[in-house]
């Protein structure tokens, strides 16, 4: 058993209950223990899209890092997913941010996260669950923090 954090961004449809819908589904791969709030937060990267509903899930899972990488993309398939540019607008994106301590630096899969420490939306929702990443969050500039902001919705 190992822990990974998961990172679910949304910024097309009904991007909440998007992440409802990819809560349910990634239940298959295992336990869930802990989910962040929902955050609304601007566009990274590409910013001529809408803005995104993120949030941050702690999976207990038997799966390998490869097993866990082949569900979440299936499941992005499943839920309508497109293909687009590069960080482009998306229904559904599911990333592997941690798999418990392992160090993963296959062709296809890199974990931890390459950018999760340039990154708001995901320290933000991570810190509900753990604070051990208080510290990379508050490395990042203000600005990027307060462009991700806490929503009151429920999931
Ligand atoms: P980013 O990974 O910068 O957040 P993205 O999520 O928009 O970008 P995707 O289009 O969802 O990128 O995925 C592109 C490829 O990234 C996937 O096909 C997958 O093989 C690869 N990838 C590498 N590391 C990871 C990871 N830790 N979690 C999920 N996908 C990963
Ligand atoms: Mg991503
Ligand atoms: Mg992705």
């Amino acid at each position: 058993m190992v822990y990974a954090y998961i990172g679910l961004g949304s910024n097309l449809g009904d991007t909440a209950e998007n992440l409802r819908v990819a809560l349910r589904e990634v239940e298959a791969f295992g336990q869930v223990y802990g989910k962040s709030k929902l955050y609304h937060s601007k566009a990274w990267g590409v910013t001529d899209q809408p803005d995104f509903c993120n949030a941050v899930l702690l999976l207990e899972t038997l799966l390998s890092p490869q097993q866990l990488l082949k569900g979440l993309k299936d499941l992005e398939k499943r839920m309508g997913r497109e293909e687009s540019r590069r960080w482009g607008p998306r229904l559904i994106d599911l990333d592997i941010l941690t798999y418990g301590e392992e160090v993963v630096k296959d062709e296809n899969l890199t974990v931890p996260h390459l950018h999760m420490n340039e990154r708001a939306f995901v320290l933000i929702p991570l810190c509900d669950i753990d604070l051990n990443f208080r510290d990379a969050l508050m490395a990042l500039p203000a600005e990027s923090r307060a462009e991700v902001t806490v929503t009151d919705l429920s999931w």
